[in-house]
């Protein structure tokens, strides 16, 4: 669901519920907007140099990125959120790293994109 989409998305479901009660109409608006808020997460999440600039922690040599991955996680308030990013190996040590990852602070396996639980 694209941001130009969601108010024609709203508009459509109020016509197709004209007698919905303002619990329904609330819920409905939130199940958009969680939407919306997992794309611009992942949007903003990606807006980084990580990629580029890796360096191997291990010997500091620059890393090799070795293709782009998917990574699935999961927002707090249950909204999937679809992470693209380089993964990358060092020449020297070998280990393979994803250094948007590791820059982010998301663990290795963790499908949470926060350990804690947020306000929602
Ligand atoms: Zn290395």
């Amino acid at each position: 669901m694209a941001y130009a989409n969601v108010k024609p998305a709203l508009a459509a479901w109020r016509a197709a519920h004209p007698r919905a009660t303002m619990r329904e109409i609330e819920d409905a608006v939130e199940e958009q907007v969680a939407k919306l808020w997992a794309e611009f997460l992942a949007e903003v999440a990606r807006q980084s140099q990580a990629d580029e600039q890796a360096h191997s922690e291990r010997c500091g040599s620059k890393l090799a990125t070795r293709g782009r991955r998917t990574r699935r996680l999961r927002a707090n308030g249950g909204e999937p959120i679809v992470l693209e990013r380089s993964h990358a190996v060092c020449p020297v040590c070998k280990p393979g790293v994803f250094p948007l990852d590791r820059e982010l602070g998301l663990l290795p396996g963790s499908p949470l994109t926060m350990a804690h639980s947020g306000p929602r």
